[in-house]
């Protein structure tokens, strides 16, 4: 049993799921980290409290202070759960585009939300720049930076990869992880790279993203776009930059939702967007080695109820042609 005397305390520790239906059809062992289990409810809160503990060993953040972020959502919900308990006020720059109930949690736990139109990296009014920006106009605001402040794949260097290790008794053949700061994968990957160097790293990727082209070509070029939300970027980040990689897969829509429905029925885990790309990921690389045994291990990153008033609306399902069909 696991006891914490804190919220803090609590982020991290995950349970590694197998996922029988998805095992049994290929002969491997596909595991998924439950990260929907932090206190956030997803895998950023690791981020969330790595960047936080290093702003406060530098001494940039003291009780009452601001942090400042631009987010898809996950990140400012973890960084607004851990700053409740710890007395910091927390504003949140947002696409407005995102699955509303990220808003409304975020306004839950004492965020303070300024969701801008979505547009193009380049353009000042990104909600990366705007939060940059909100962070320099107001004294003593700490602007968390996720996307260039490797806290955060450290964060996962120190956690994430050991307990992976840990829970397969080192026995881990393949890593499959979807990319948004590149901190999970940043993060992670090393850490299996230096300890069980032969294990497979895997960035799974949606189209309109340039991840994937990136580990194909060097160039990051990409076509369309997703409904997976947080996943997906089209410039090299530090956090990225950490990253060992063998290989890329690209998922589609279909793809993802697909498994997402069939992971609902079959193994009773309703998850969000990138946690049915990731194990698509992992069902495509098990299907590669079929029948071998290998432990394959992705990260099961929020939950789908997170995602309710997109993935369970059939209006929602028509307009993106994604009613779920027989995983093939
Ligand atoms: N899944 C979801 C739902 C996310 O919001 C994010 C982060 N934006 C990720 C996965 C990817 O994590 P990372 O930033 O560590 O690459």
């Amino acid at each position: 049993m696991i006891r914490a005397e804190s919220v803090w305390e609590s982020v991290g520790n995950t349970p590694l799921i197998r996922i029988k239906s998805l095992s049994e059809r290929t002969g491997c062992d596909i595991y998924g980290k439950a990260e929907f289990l932090n206190p956030g409810g997803s895998i950023k809160d690791r981020a969330a409290k790595g960047m936080i503990q290093k702003a406060e060993a530098d001494g940039r953040l003291e009780l009452g202070g601001v942090i400042v972020e631009g987010t898809a959502g996950n990140t400012g919900i973890g960084l607004a759960t851990l700053a409740a308990e710890r007395g910091y006020r927390v504003i949140i720059t947002m696409p407005n585009n995102q699955a509303k109930e990220k808003y409304q949690m975020l306004e839950a736990i004492g965020a303070e939300v300024r969701a801008v139109p979505p547009c193009p990296f380049a353009n000042p009014n990104h909600f990366y720049h705007q939060a940059k920006r909100i962070a320099e106009e107001m004294p003593g605001a700490v602007w968390a930076d996720q996307f260039e402040n490797t806290a955060n794949a450290q964060f996962h260097y120190d956690t994430t990869g050991p307990e992976i290790l840990q829970q397969l008794d080192g026995q881990v053949d393949v890593l499959v992880a979807a990319s948004g700061t590149g901190g999970t994968i940043g993060g992670t990957s090393t850490y299996l790279k230096e300890h069980k160097p032969d294990t497979t790293i895997i960035v799974t990727d949606p189209e309109g993203s340039g991840t994937h082209d990136y580990i194909k070509t060097g160039a990051f070029t990409g076509e369309g776009g997703s409904v997976t939300e947080g996943i997906g970027i089209k410039r090299l980040t530090a956090n990225f930059a950490r990253a060992v990689v063998d290989d890329a897969l690209r998922i589609t829509d279909r793809q993802m939702i697909d498994t997402l429905f069939h992971v609902a029925r079959h193994d009773g885990l309703f998850l969000g967007t990138s946690s049915a790309l990731n194990l698509y990921g992992a069902y495509a690389m098990a299907r590669r080695y079929q029948g071998s045994g290998k432990k394959i291990v992705t990260f099961l990153c929020d939950h789908g109820s997170r995602y309710a008033s997109k993935v369970l609306d059939k209006d929602w399902l028509t307009e993106k042609d994604l009613h779920p069909r027989l995983l093939e």
